[in-house]
């Protein structure tokens, strides 16, 4: 397809002068009818890499979506752009259904989005030569390896051997190596083109914090922010909710939103929170996929992610509009627990482990964060980024090994028998239940860390983990126990050199008064 049509087109019904990085690729590729496979970060511009061609090509375009309740919107605007286009799903009165069904025969539509539940229908009277081109969005959904399966999915794989010669291109913004792969096997499109863009947001700020004292840190980041729109996610509703009424307390304008609201005060958030007299929602997952809003300047995490794709699917909301934004994360010891309690309960577990494993290095890191994020996407960043906490404030290192002999000796003298919490609670020389109760009293452990604060044992603690010196049993309720490394240390006069995290709290204070 020549330039200028394409350029022509663009202009004409999306109103837009020039196409983005990998666009005009893509769209140059369906016209050779190959099949593709599209990565691409949400605000990337995926849409148009179906919706242009699906304008000048022959027959109709099939659009597999999983987001019922988005498909009317899209329509809707591609209608208003002068674009036929209709969907199908199985919200849908007969009626409605036998009406799209005459437009299709009269080829009075370009673009077709059904729901992958749907395909039935369509099934009954369209054949190859009648379909121009099948565009699969979100199409990890297909892939168990991918954050978001879907059942409905597996079943797209029949399209390959029905319509063999129509170009199938499919998109997502989220796949790692593996699940790459495994949709253009599932989907029978094996020497499918890639097309990979960059995923750095250079825009968005990273910036990981330990989960201390989250809602004063909270109002702390929201200090002469009241007029940013924001996101903060949480795991749970009962977190949102009560997130929320706090925040209203402090007079913002705060609301919960989770999918046990109903369908209309749903959307009723989310138009407010559009339309900015809602500044704050405080979610559970299930918001942000598909809300086009270019000027969210803010996303928290109050509990930590699953998995890497979801957290970049959900910073990513943030600062579409390409100006600067930032992310906070709060990484906590606690939801680490918890989210390896799912994910061992989940179908596949040692995926869902690996991922959470792969989230919590990233929250652990000592260097760049933008570099440990992208290389899980694939890209290798030359340079540190420059925008992320760790480039802003580097740890230093000292030599911890005292530290270090002290909560390994700790750890041995309790047997493996308690958490973190109490192997702290015995190097502070604490007075609690537990203490009284096993004589910890006793020990000669006991009360040799006591010149260190709880907070900062608690992170010298993770550091060894992180390390590979002491071990959490997760099938024996998370208790401590120390690793064969460990014994190097305690036995064979191995140095260890941890962060130094008193004088990285130092820095911190002296940036946010400068
Ligand atoms: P994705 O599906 O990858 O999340 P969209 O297709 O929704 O992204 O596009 C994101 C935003 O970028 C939309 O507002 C879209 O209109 C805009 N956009 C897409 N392509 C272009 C372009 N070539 N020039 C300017 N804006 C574009
Ligand atoms: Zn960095």
């Amino acid at each position: 397809m020549k330039d200028a049509v394409l350029l022509k087109t663009l202009k004409e019904y999306f109103g837009y002068e020039s196409f983005r990085p990998l666009q005009k690729k893509i769209i140059n590729s369906v016209f050779e009818a190959k099949d593709n496979l599209v990565i691409m970060p949400t605000g990337g511009g995926k849409s148009i890499c179906y919706q242009l061609p699906a304008i000048l090509l022959p027959e109709i375009t099939l659009v597999i979506s999983p987001l019922i309740a988005l498909m009317k919107d899209q329509v809707d605007g591609l209608n208003a752009n002068g674009v036929p286009a209709a969907f199908l799903n199985s919200s849908q009165e007969e009626a409605d259904k036998q009406e799209i069904f005459q437009k299709i025969d009269r080829r009075e539509i370009k673009l077709l989005y059904v729901a992958p539940e749907s395909l039935q229908f369509v099934d009954r009277f369209l054949t190859d030569g009648k379909v121009s081109l099948i565009a699969i969005d979100e199409a990890h959904c297909i892939s168990s390896w991918g954050h978001d399966f879907r059942p409905a999915y597996t079943q797209l794989g029949y399209l390959k051997n029905r319509f063999p010669n129509t170009p199938m291109l499919a998109l997502t913004a989220t796949a790692d190596k593996a699940t790459r792969n495994d949709i253009c096997r599932q989907l029978n499109i094996p020497h499918a083109q890639k097309h990979i863009a960059s995923f750095d947001r250079k825009n968005l700020s990273l910036d990981v914090r330990q989960g201390i004292k989250r809602f004063e840190q909270i109002t702390d980041f929201l200090k002469n922010r009241s007029k940013e729109s924001g996101i903060i996610y949480c795991l749970s509703r009962k977190t949102t909710e009560e997130l929320s009424t706090k925040l209203q307390r402090k007079g913002f304008k705060a609301e919960a939103y989770h999918a046990g609201l109903d369908h209309e005060e749903r959307s009723q958030i989310q138009d407010d929170f559009i339309n900015d007299k809602k500044q704050i929602i405080c979610a559970t997952i299930a918001f942000g996929m598909g809300i086009d809003k270019s000027n969210i300047r803010w996303v928290i995490h109050y509990n930590m992610p699953k998995n890497l794709e979801g957290y970049y699917q959900e910073i990513g909301r943030a600062g579409r509009d390409g100006l600067a934004s930032d992310t906070l994360l709060f990484h906590s010891y606690s939801d680490v627990i918890q989210l390896q309690k799912f994910a061992s309960n989940a179908k596949n577990q040692d995926v869902q482990l690996a991922k959470l494993d792969r989230m919590k290095q990233y929250s652990e890191a000592l260097s760049c964060r933008r570099k440990i994020l992208l290389s899980y996407f694939g890209e290798y960043l030359a340079e540190d980024c420059g925008n992320c906490d760790i480039c802003r404030n580097p740890p230093e290192f000292f030599d911890g090994t005292i530290i270090a002999q002290k909560a390994l000796s700790c750890i041995f003298r309790l047997k493996a028998a308690e958490p973190i919490s109490t192997v702290i609670d015995v190097l502070r020389g604490s007075q609690n239940e537990v203490i009284r109760r096993n004589n910890y009293q006793q020990l000669s452990t006991y009360g040799i860390g006591k010149d260190i604060s709880w907070n900062h044992w608690q992170q010298y603690l993770i550091q060894l983990i992180n390390l590979g010196y002491v071990e959490i049993a997760f099938d024996r309720h998370n208790h401590l126990q120390l690793s064969e490394q460990a014994k190097k240390v305690l036995f064979e006069k191995e140095k260890v050199f941890l962060a130094d995290i008193k004088e990285q709290e130092a820095r911190a204070k002296v940036e946010k008064a400068a």
